[in-house]
């Protein structure tokens, strides 16, 4: 778990790798389902068309999906995964049910104006929809596809700043749930390189 621009997604595909599992988070299966025109992605677009947000029984049809395939048999990792108290127990069911339970809950930390100018100095590409890497947001186009680089409306300061305050509403009871559970809830942070944030993770699964 962690806000937007936490290097979630960097550190999780990091980590994954590192213990040979699948990384699921919700955006990517989502996506997935619905290229794939399954049953509960035709359903989750029925919701997305008429501007809701899908709702949690279909995301956790999605989850059961891929909790139960063969690939994910010796242990997955979950990315941004539960966001909501509801989805936190909508999960610890579905976990019981497959007799699989997590080893613990990650929170990467990192200051709210850090964010803010991580996210705000980003640059993506207009074509291909690559984020352009570290060292390269001042280039005006892309190194991919020659597209110009531009900044997302929702990486504009203010807009990450309500993004920010709407995952610490949704995020601190999920925290607050797993502490009251009997998974342990480590937290890391989520300053510094990509390479001393993944061996503080690394650090915590083992403590
Ligand atoms: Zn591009």
């Amino acid at each position: 778990m962690g806000p937007p621009g936490a290097g979630k997604g960097t550190q999780g595909a990091l980590l994954a790798r590192r213990h040979g599992i699948p990384r699921y988070a919700t955006g990517d299966i989502l996506r997935e389902a619905r290229r794939e025109n399954t049953v509960l992605g035709r359903e989750a677009q029925r919701y997305m068309d008429a501007g809701e947000l899908v709702p949690d029984d279909v995301i956790l049809g999605m989850m059961r999906e891929k909790l139960s395939s063969d690939e994910a048999a010796d242990g997955f990792l979950l990315d941004g995964f539960p966001r909501t108290v509801a989805q936190a127990e909508g999960l610890d069911a579905l976990l019981e049910d497959l007799g699989q339970e997590l080893d613990a809950v990650l929170s990467l930390e990192v200051a709210d104006e850090e964010i803010v100018r991580r996210l705000s100095s980003r640059r993506v590409c207009a074509e291909c929809g690559r984020v352009a890497p570290a060292g390269a947001e001042s280039h005006e186009s892309c190194q991919e596809c020659g597209g110009a680089l531009k900044r997302r409306a929702d990486d504009e300061p203010q807009t990450v700043r309500r993004r920010l305050e709407v995952y610490r509403e949704e995020t601190a009871p999920v925290l607050a749930w797993y502490e009251r559970s009997e998974t342990p809830v480590r937290t890391v942070k989520g300053g510094g390189s990509v390479e001393e944030v993944q061996a503080r993770i690394i650090g915590a699964i083992a403590a």
